[in-house]
């Protein structure tokens, strides 16, 4: 790694104190929380990599800037220098702000989708399948085939695959295509890229089969970043310049700003089409609130409008995708595979590969999340058969997932590289003997979002097991 070009363009001005536990609290906490991460309390973790939505640091001028919030009910001033901000970096007119991703997500389809239509997308995120779902439609997933080797160095493994769009648009299901969304950058799937010739060859299609094309943007400027860098034609253009055009190619957005928003609550629909925009607003001020402020306070304005210009800055997403890029790189040396190439709000660890004396049924990308818990104080999403996986009433898999991963989403500006040199140090240690990692059986799973809500137990170490015995 050159530090030169690593080094974050900020220095840090308030401080929040981490905890620590011994290993008898942590091994208590996490049975109590029934061997679930979600069940933990904040206090009891010292690096917390469970998410980058909503976590990141604010800066002293966001601060500032939301000092001057202003909470008149309707045509707070707040509201314009926000809409006005993100008028410019989009180019659509029609901006309606709400107070996170999915709740525009609800507004935009509820106005967007009828019952019977398919949404296409590279990966819906979890939120955007469910509101998908939610208006009768039916979400549908297109990933490119380069996606499936973990193990590539292909720079954009978000793209969506542009065959299987025109064979479906053109297909016999055509006509009940009603919007293909497009997620920048791909979270669900490894928080890979999307080319802009990707987006510009969607574009074309969509318009040819007269079907809406929409930007689900939650990671708008760090897809931005990595089409400067890995993209022909792109290395001098700024990640703003990107950005905006991306947002251009597409008849609108729906964007979740607590990711790119630099901030702790927010989101935007953002709209070319008159009356999709009148449809929608009515749908906003009777669920969200009124049209200027949409479910936020002037204040949270205030800091997305701040946050919305840091985050194009090229210094500032350089350092953030270095320090990605160094931890795995210190993981790749301690032998724990991530998926190639490293994206910029999270790693992705591929535990079925370290962990291969469990079974997916006994969920080795859980047992992993848990073990880094256990040794570490470090809590992580599991993205594997537990969330993934289909399952009977008892709880028994039946499909496992394409692959058990587990999630490190890296939140803003809020951890420094020793931070993730404990994590590299925390895994290298469950490397060297992996096979002290034991399994998982599920005790209690709710019908819907399991892996919010599941209480599970461990099973008993390797050795001593057969496989059968919890069949
Ligand atoms: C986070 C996220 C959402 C949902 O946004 P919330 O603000 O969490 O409601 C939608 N799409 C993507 C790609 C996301 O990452």
């Amino acid at each position: 790694m050159d530090v030169r070009k690593a080094l974050p363009p900020y220095r840090i001005k308030v401080v929040e104190p981490i905890p620590f536990l011994t290993a008898e609290e942590r091994r208590r906490a996490l049975a109590d929380a029934g061997y679930n991460p979600f069940n933990l309390r904040a206090d009891q973790i010292t690096i917390d990599l469970l998410s980058d939505s909503g976590t990141g640091a604010t800066s002293a001028a966001q601060e500032a800037a939301a000092a001057l919030g202003d909470e008149s009910y309707a045509g707070a001033r707040s509201w314009f220098r926000f809409r006005d901000e993100v008028r410019d970096l989009t180019g659509y007119p029609r901006i309606l702000p709400v107070h996170q991703g999915r709740a525009g997500e609800r507004v935009l389809f509820g106005s967007l989708l009828k019952p019977g239509q398919i949404c296409i997308s590279n990966t819906h995120f979890d939120t955007t399948h469910a509101n998908v779902l939610l208006a009768g439609a039916e979400p549908r997933d297109l990933p490119c085939n380069e996606a499936a080797d973990l193990d590539s160095d292909e720079p954009f493994k978000g793209n969506i695959d542009l065959a299987a769009l025109e064979r479906t648009l053109a297909g016999p299901e055509g006509h009940r295509v009603g919007l293909v969304l497009m997620t920048i950058t791909n979270n669900g799937l490894g928080a890979q890229p999307v080319s802009m010739a990707n987006l510009a060859a969607v574009r074309e299609l969509c318009r040819r089969h007269r079907v809406p094309f929409f930007l689900d943007a939650a990671r708008f400027a760090e897809n931005a970043w990595l089409v400067n860098q890995r993209e022909a034609g792109y290395g001098t253009w700024t990640p703003r310049q990107i950005a905006t055009r991306a947002f251009q190619l597409a008849d609108g957005c729906v964007v979740s700003l607590k990711k790119d928003g630099l901030a702790a609550i927010g989101g935007f629909i953002g709209l070319r089409d008159d009356e999709l925009h009148a449809a929608c607003e009515a749908n906003l001020i009777a669920t969200e609130g009124f049209s200027t402020y949409g479910g936020l306070a002037g204040h949270d304005l205030e800091r997305l409008t701040q946050g919305l210009r840091e985050v194009v800055d090229p210094a500032y997403l350089r350092a953030r995708a270095a320090s990605t890029e160094r931890l795995a790189e210190l993981l790749d040396d301690v032998g724990v595979d991530t998926v190639r190439p490293a994206g910029i709000h999270a790693l992705y660890l591929n535990a079925g590969r370290l962990l291969p004396h469990l079974s997916p049924r006994e969920f080795p990308g859980h047992a992993l999340g848990c073990q880094l818990f256990l040794d570490g104080g470090i809590r992580c999403a599991e993205l594997g058969s537990l969330y993934l996986g289909e399952m009977d009433e008892h709880h028994r898999l039946l499909t496992p997932a394409p692959f058990e991963l587990v999630r490190l989403a890296i939140p803003r500006r809020v951890y420094t590289d020793t931070h993730l040199e404990y994590v590299a140090a925390v895994l290298a240690d469950i490397a060297k003997d992996p096979e002290q990692v034991s399994g998982y059986r599920i005790v209690s799973a709710p019908p819907l979002l399991r892996h919010f809500k599941v209480r599970l137990e461990p099973l008993p170490p390797a050795a001593g097991r057969s496989v059968a015995s919890y069949g």
